[in-house]
């Protein structure tokens, strides 16, 4: 018997694998597939900030950031590596609101590398832009490393039932709690009011 049975074994599912291991917690990890073969293995694992305006999603998205940026640094400093980010807005609107992220954000402005000026003088003229320190992360050996200290087993979990104040999953595990973390796939229980839906990040080109 566990005290958190996790199904999906992406970002999600291992983060909080690691965390609560890390409480002494018995914790197993099912995936139907391999650790980070769902969309955390495909992503490209950019630690970056979101620019907006404002508002409550800006801050927990800012949070979110900072607290990502030292939690990779201090505990798979070999899995993570800091870089500067160059953004340049894409449009006059986009350049506004880019404008006022600036004037507000406490994250430190870097000067831009000269080579990202000189590639994209024209653009960086035209547009805001903005340089910071971000991130990139080693996405499927994190995701390994994180759930290294809960049991995996590679299986799909088809049925999850309730009973006498337990989880007992596929008929064959049990554990007193569990966590969906099955990304954008389609969830084992149908509830109507949950929807499920992929998040994509932007292509970008990393050489320059
Ligand atoms: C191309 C691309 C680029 C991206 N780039 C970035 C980026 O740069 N930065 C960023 O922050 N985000 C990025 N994202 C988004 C990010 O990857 C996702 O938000 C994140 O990986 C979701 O993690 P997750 O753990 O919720 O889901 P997933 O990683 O999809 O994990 C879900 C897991 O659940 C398993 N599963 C599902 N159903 C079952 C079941 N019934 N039984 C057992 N196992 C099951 C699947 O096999 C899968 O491994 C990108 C996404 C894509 C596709």
């Amino acid at each position: 018997m566990y005290d958190l049975a996790i199904i999906g074994a992406g970002i999600n599912g291992s983060s909080v694998a690691y965390q609560f291991a890390k409480e002494g917690k018995r914790v197993i990890i099912f995936d139907m597939d391999d650790i980070a073969s769902g969309g955390s293995g495909a992503a490209g694992a950019f630690i970056a900030p979101k620019f907006s305006k404002g508002g409550e999603l800006k801050e927990l998205l800012h949070d979110s950031f900072v607290y990502s940026m030292e939690f990779y640094e201090k505990n798979f400093p070999k899995l993570f590596r800091k870089t500067q980010l160059f953004h340049i807005a894409k449009d006059e609107e986009s350049s506004k609101t880019l404008k006022i992220y600036k004037q507000n954000t406490s994250l430190e402005l870097k000067e831009p590398l000269k080579e990202y000026l000189s590639s994209l003088e024209e653009q960086a003229r035209v547009y805001e832009h903005i340089c910071i320190d971000a991130g990139l992360v080693n996405a499927q050996a994190t995701c390994m490393a994180m759930s290294k200290s809960a049991k995996y087993v590679k299986q799909k979990v088809d049925t999850l039932v309730y009973d006498d104040g337990l989880w007992i999953i596929n008929d064959a595990f049990s554990a007193k709690s569990v966590l969906l973390a099955t990304g954008a796939y389609e969830a084992i229980i149908k509830e109507p009011y949950i929807k499920m839906r992929g998040v994509w990040g932007h292509r970008i080109d990393i050489e320059s």
